[in-house]
């Protein structure tokens, strides 16, 4: 499993971001969108980066969401149910802090890009890349109650709005059984916040990438802004 760092211009110490992608093997243009902004050099300076762009390579090489071992990575970050892939990444990232997680995925019921943005203060980052990507042309998700977001039916700790899932971070981390990356790095207090992003696999692959950059691109400069 590839892992990159990319250092600050401001030297060690600078905050840092990690940016993963694949977990879901048959979510291909996840890793591909994070593998162009390296190599276009989109990733601002400013922080340092830790690159994640294929967590699931079985499950990338088999187009499964599971692993070849047949399991759900982005559910095995938690005690009990883990995978060899989710050990080596705590284990790589182990005394790591991030100002900002940003996972990458891809949804076959979407038509439009959404992100899942747990609640940790007043700053929407969600709104300003849908404004982007509402800019750029790309299309984004209506949700409404009844679209499937992989919460049980019961859940009521989230909000919905256009393009936006939006859960109570600290419910949302005592909620989830197996525990999906982003959320265990919520919960360890090693990401200070979390985004989750997701372009519709039915779009045209260029579509699907440039969504990627574009939210990611988009978190990095509201990184750089206060928080209100
Ligand atoms: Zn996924």
């Amino acid at each position: 499993m590839l892992v990159a760092d990319l250092a600050s211009q401001g030297g060690p110490g600078a905050p840092a971001v990690i940016v993963t992608a694949g977990v879901h093997g048959d979510e291909p243009a996840a890793p591909w969108a994070l593998l162009s902004l390296a190599r276009d050099g989109l990733f601002d300076r400013d922080f340092a980066y830790r690159l994640w762009p294929c967590t699931n390579p079985s499950g990338y090489i088999l187009k499964t969401r599971e692993s070849a071992e047949g399991i759900d990575i982005n559910r095995s970050y938690g005690r009990g149910r883990s995978s060899p892939e989710a050990r080596a990444m705590l284990a790589a990232n182990r005394d790591r802090k991030f100002l900002l997680n940003l996972d990458l995925h891809e949804d076959f019921e979407a038509d439009g890009f959404y992100c899942y943005e747990p609640k940790v203060d007043d700053a929407a980052f969600g709104s300003a890349i849908v404004q982007a990507i509402d800019d750029a042309g790309l299309p984004v998700q209506d949700l409404e109650h009844g679209y499937e977001l992989g919460y049980p039916p019961t859940a009521t700790h989230f909000t919905l709005e256009r393009g936006r899932v939006i859960p109570d971070a600290e419910i949302e981390t005592t909620f989830q059984r197996g525990l999906p990356h982003s959320i265990a790095l919520l919960r360890s207090g090693a990401a200070a916040r979390s985004l989750t992003f997701e372009s519709p696999l039915r779009l045209a692959w260029e579509d699907r990438i440039a969504i990627h950059r574009l939210a990611v691109v988009t978190a990095l400069e509201r990184l750089r802004l206060p928080v209100p």
